[in-house]
């Protein structure tokens, strides 16, 4: 299947099936939306939505994060994975949102990633749903089920996949193909075996092509089907080209 008949199988049954997909963070600001993605490196957005309204209650603002201490936050955050880093993160973020940013969430990925813990996957994440700007976050789910479904081609690296997700996906698409990504690969096409028996996208999968018995035997047999018509096809040619050659 030519890749570009594979992202429009995508886009339809998405666009069909879930239209208007949103991130499972709760947040709501800008600044919440932030902290919230920072701590959701390397942890689930349930347990991150169990801690962060205290956190949001206590520090509500850039300001009152900026004036407190990694050793404070760390109180709030301690259930997370990595909470010591994630604390000193978090003021470090705080105190350059407040002194260079004037308080406000930058929306340029250059400007987010001066702050700490703001890595590449993050400004695209803030920048794609705060700013609405055309840009796809690739996180552990986005690279795995790109590479599975053969929307991104061998691609070894979060920026290369995002490089080809960039490509082929039309721009105003790329804000929802980045949540629609994310969903199947945390409830369908998990990590370790895949649920492609319920899988609705069997039909355009790659990895589906290459691993499933009955798939392949499909594949071979088209394969087989197609030479033969070729060959057909070949054979009318060359009967043609004699009758002509005889009546010439
Ligand atoms: S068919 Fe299997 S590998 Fe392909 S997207 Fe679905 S769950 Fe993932």
């Amino acid at each position: 299947m030519l890749k570009t008949a594979r992202y429009k199988a995508f886009v339809d049954y998405f666009s069909t099936h879930q239209p208007n997909p949103v991130t499972e963070l709760h947040y709501n600001s800008p600044f919440e939306l932030l902290v919230a993605v920072i701590l959701s490196a390397q942890c689930t957005d349930k347990r991150i939505n169990q801690i962060t309204p205290a956190l949001f209650e206590r520090f509500p603002t850039p300001e009152s994060l900026a004036a407190s201490t990694p050793e404070e936050v760390y109180n709030y955050i301690k259930s997370v994975s990595y909470p010591n880093n994630k604390a000193k993160h978090l003021v470090g973020m705080a105190k350059i949102l407040v002194s260079e940013f004037n308080s406000v969430v930058p929306q340029g990925i250059e400007d987010l990633q001066k702050m700490p813990g703001v890595g590449r996957k993050t400004a695209n994440v803030i920048s794609s749903v705060v700013y609405q700007e055309p840009a796809i976050a690739v996180d552990t789910h986005v690279f795995r089920v790109s590479n599975r479904l053969g929307l991104a081609n061998k691609a070894k690296t979060p920026l290369a996949t995002e490089m080809q997700l960039m490509k082929y996906l039309p721009k105003e698409l790329l804000g929802v193909a980045h949540h629609w990504l994310i969903l199947h690969g945390r409830y369908i096409c998990v990590a370790r075996t895949p649920k492609c028996e319920i899988c609705p996208l069997t039909n355009f999968c790659k990895y589906f092509e290459q691993t499933n018995p009955e798939a392949i035997l499909r594949k071979k047999e088209l394969l087989k089907a197609t030479k033969i018509r070729n060959r057909e096809a070949f054979d009318q040619l060359r009967e043609i080209s004699n009758i002509i050659d005889k009546i010439t």
